[in-house]
């Protein structure tokens, strides 16, 4: 899957489980098969002290069963670390569905998973991720309770994307409050890369603050849609490292922050919705700081979705889910002012505001 293609290789065999290099403690792996609906899932539970592991669902045609559990452990270690310094009730998790999701998905497929979910009593919530939707989650909820993302007249919140790209556009905000000492982006240079559920709505808030903004997508045709509909302009795919903008998003791929990149970039804050954007979070996050550049980290300025999913569990209300997206802007500074006193990223910063919420929280069950 994208998010691990440019993962820096480790001396760790990746084939085996407990000795992938992405292991980093999970509490518990579920493999799942079903030969009548040909489903292949596997569902990681990273942590759940503060809660029960809540993440979506990603149905992507992997190359090999290798690289589908990297990618799951990956992205539900992120989620631990989510849900802990958005200060929510939730731990970390996340499924991957081996398969295409525009050619092998059936509605019986998903009614088998949730029966899965079900199985592990609450522990595993799921929600939708990049190659599923809410339709399959109503699919999913024929099954099981334990199922977020849900259409509005389902009691559901729909589409969590424009609470993300609004959390990411307030922890973009906090990040040019800290480089330039004021928060507007009114004339910054804002490069978008992928113009989606979520970059599309970052390019909204963005040019209706009045930046100016710079795109690219692989859907030429959606991308030109976009740049007419907000006057955006449009940049070759690569192009988008070398531009001389103020701001880079990158509300695509993970893993976009690698050795190459790094070394085009001319921006001097980094603030997207992508999940995963270091290749190698120590190497990287070093060489991004050391640029000299402001890195609002992944995990804390794209949380938006997740604080609109676990919204759903207490009874949705879309203005309390705004309204604590919001506060990923305070967040944000804390973490870069957490960062200049302790001489470390805002990565790792943000990394230890998380682990310490946990640890707080083992102690007080122990
Ligand atoms: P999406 O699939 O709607 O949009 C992604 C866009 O990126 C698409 O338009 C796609 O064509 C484009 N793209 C793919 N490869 C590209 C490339 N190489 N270069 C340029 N563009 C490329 O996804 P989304 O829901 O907007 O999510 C975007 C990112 O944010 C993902 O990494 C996702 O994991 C993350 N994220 C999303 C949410 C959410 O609420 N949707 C929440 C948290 C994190």
């Amino acid at each position: 899957m994208i998010e691990v293609k440019d993962v820096k290789k480790k001396k760790t065999n990746d084939n085996s489980v407990f000795g992938n290099s992405s292991f980093v403690e999970h509490e518990q792996i579920m493999f799942c098969y079903d030969k009548a609906t040909g489903l292949k899932v596997i569902i990681a539970i990273h942590d759940t002290t503060l809660g029960p592991a809540l993440g979506g669902t990603r149905m992507w045609n992997y190359q090999n069963e290798a690289e589908a559990l990297t990618d799951v452990l990956r992205l539900s270690r992120g989620m631990t670390y989510k849900a802990a310094i958005s200060g929510l009730g939730l731990g970390g998790g996340k499924a991957v569905i081996i398969g295409d999701s525009k050619k092998d998905k059936t509605p019986e497929m998903f009614r088998r998973y949730g029966q899965f979910i079900e199985s592990l009593n609450g522990r595993y919530i799921t929600a939708e991720d990049v190659g599923t939707s809410t339709l399959d989650m109503v699919s999913v909820r024929e099954t099981t309770k334990n199922v977020t993302g849900l259409p509005e007249n389902m009691g559901g919140g729909g589409d969590p994307s424009p609470v993300t790209a609004y959390g990411v556009f307030m922890g973009m905000k906090a990040a040019t409050m800290e480089c330039w000492g004021s928060d507007s982006l009114a004339g910054k240079k804002i490069a978008i890369q992928g113009v989606g559920h979520v970059g599309e709505n970052l390019v909204r808030l963005a040019t209706e603050e009045g930046a100016k903004v710079y795109i690219t997508d692989i859907n030429q045709e959606h991308l030109e849609d976009i740049s007419k509909k907000y006057g955006a302009e449009i940049v070759g795919l690569d192009k988008i490292y070398d531009l001389a903008s103020d701001i880079y998003a990158p509300c695509a791929l993970g893993a976009t922050l690698n050795t190459a990149n790094i070394k085009k970039l001319k921006c001097s804050v980094i603030a997207g919705a992508a999940n995963n954007q270091m290749a190698d979070e120590s190497i990287h996050g070093k060489m991004v700081s050391d640029k000299g550049i402001l890195y609002a980290p992944d995990f804390l300025i794209n949380a938006g979705g997740l604080i609109n999913v676990y919204s759903e569990l207490k009874g949705y209300d879309r203005a309390e889910a705004l309204e604590q997206a919001k506060k990923i802007y305070s967040t944000t500074l804390e973490i870069f002012k957490m960062a200049k006193e302790e001489n470390i990223t805002p990565g790792e910063a943000a990394r230890k505001i998380a682990e310490l919420r946990i640890a707080a929280a083992k102690t007080v069950g122990a």
